[in-house]
C-alpha cells in the first residue's frame, strides 16, 4: 500500500452500489488504469466536527497491520476534492480487493443449501482468519454473515474491522460492551462485562456454525432482554458451578431470571455427526473462559473425519449476492 500522499478517487470508476452498512457506502469500481476491479468504501464523515472519524483511523490502522489470505486487503486510500461551491467536504474511500458475496447474501440465495464439507471448508477458514486476528491481539467484535466475504474462488475473508480493536496494551482497561450485533453477541457483554477477550469473537463463530447447520439464524432476539431469554431456552440458565464470575456481573442480578432452564444444544444439534454436535456445544459455552479458542477448533475431530472440508476451489461458482442486494431485492417483492 502507498503511504503519504492519496490518490485521487478518480483513479476509479464507480459501478454499482454493493453494500450499505452503520459506516457507509461500499461501491464496486473499475480501475482506470489496471482495469481491476475493486469495492470502494466511503468513510461516513456526517458528524465529524474535527476532522477524521477515530472509529476510521482505528480501522484502517488495523487493517494496514494485517497480512493474512483469510482477511480483506486493504489496497490503499483514496480521496475526493473538496467543492466550495456545493458545500461538498471531500471524501475519502479505502479501497479492497471486490469479493462477489458475502455469507449472508449467499446463504439467502433462494433454494441455497450448503453441503457438509462446504460448511466444513466455510468454517475452516473463518477459524483460520480468527486465530490469525487473534495471535496479533486484534478482536474483531463484529463477526456475523454480512462481514465474511467470499470470491469467486470459495476464499473466505473477514471484513469490516470498523469495530475491531487491539487487546494486548489496553488489558487491563475497560472495554464497551456494546459491540457485536445482537444475535452474535455472547452472554459476558449481555451482562455488561467490559473485560473482555478473543472469546467473545468465537461465540460469534458458534452461531454462524449452527446456523449454516439449520439454515437459518438461532439466536433472534429483538432485544437484549430477549436475546438473553433465547440463550437461556438454548444453552440453559448459567449456574455458578460452570460459571462462578457470572454473579459478578453487573446486569446479572437484573437478567439472570429465578426460572432455570435446562441445557438444549444436544437436542436441538442431534441429528448431525457426534463430532459437529460436540463442536457447537464447545462454541456455545457460557463461560468465556471455557470457551473454544480458534485453535482448538481447528483442531477438532470435526475437520479431521469424514467428509473431510473440500478445498475452496471446488466450492460451487455463484453469481454475485451481497446482502444490500438480496435485501433491496426482497423489498421490490413486497412492494
Ligand atoms: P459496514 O460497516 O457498513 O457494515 P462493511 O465493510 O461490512 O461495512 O460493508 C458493507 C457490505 O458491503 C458488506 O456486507 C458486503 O456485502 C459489501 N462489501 C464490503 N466490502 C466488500 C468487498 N471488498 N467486496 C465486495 N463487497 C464488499
Ligand atoms: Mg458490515
Amino acid at each position: 500500500m502507498r503511504s503519504g500522499c492519496s490518490r485521487s478517487v478518480e483513479n476509479y470508476e464507480k459501478m454499482e452500489q454493493i453494500g450499505e452498512g452503520t459506516y457507509g457506502q461500499v461501491f464496486m469500481a473499475r480501475s482506470n488504469t489496471t482495469g481491476e476491479i475493486v469495492a470502494l468504501k466511503k468513510v461516513r464523515m456526517d458528524n465529524e466536527k474535527e476532522g477524521f472519524p477515530i472509529t476510521a483511523i482505528r480501522e484502517i490502522k488495523i487493517l494496514k497491520s494485517l497480512d493474512h489470505k483469510n482477511v480483506i486487503k486493504l489496497k490503499e486510500i483514496v480521496t475526493s476534492k473538496a467543492h466550495a461551491l456545493n458545500q461538498n467536504k471531500g471524501s475519502i474511500y479505502m479501497v479492497f480487493e471486490y469479493m462477489d458475496h458475502d455469507l449472508t447474501g449467499l446463504a439467502d440465495r433462494p433454494g441455497m443449501k450448503f453441503s457438509e464439507p462446504q460448511i466444513k471448508c466455510y468454517m475452516k477458514q473463518l477459524l483460520t482468519g480468527l486465530y490469525y486476528c487473534h495471535r496479533n491481539n486484534i478482536l474483531h467484535r463484529d463477526i456475523k454473515g454480512s462481514n465474511l466475504l467470499i470470491d469467486n474462488n470459495g476464499i473466505l475473508k473477514l471484513a469490516d474491522f470498523g469495530l475491531a480493536r487491539s487487546c494486548a496494551s489496553e488489558s487491563s482497561k475497560t472495554l464497551t460492551n456494546r459491540v457485536i450485533t445482537l444475535w452474535y453477541r455472547p452472554p459476558e457483554l449481555l451482562l455488561g462485562t467490559q473485560f473482555y477477550g478473543p472469546a467473545v469473537d468465537m461465540w460469534s463463530a458458534g452461531c454462524i456454525f449452527a446456523e449454516l447447520l439449520l439454515g437459518k439464524p438461532i439466536l433472534p432476539g429483538k432485544n437484549e432482554l430477549e436475546q438473553l431469554d433465547l440463550m437461556f431456552k438454548l444453552c440453559g440458565s448459567p449456574v455458578p458451578v460452570d460459571w462462578p464470575e457470572v454473579e459478578l456481573l453487573p446486569w446479572a442480578s437484573s437478567f439472570v431470571g429465578k426460572k432455570r432452564f435446562p441445557r438444549r444444544v444436544q437436542d436441538v444439534f442431534r441429528r448431525f455427526s457426534r463430532s459437529a454436535r460436540s463442536l457447537v456445544e464447545s462454541f456455545l459455552t457460557l463461560n468465556p473462559t471455557h470457551r473454544i479458542s480458534a485453535r482448538d477448533a481447528l483442531d477438532s475431530d470435526y475437520f479431521w473425519e469424514e467428509p473431510i472440508p473440500c478445498s475452496p476451489q471446488d466450492l460451487p461458482k455463484y453469481e454475485p449476492s451481497h446482502e444490500f442486494q438480496t435485501r433491496k431485492r426482497r423489498q421490490v417483492w413486497l412492494c
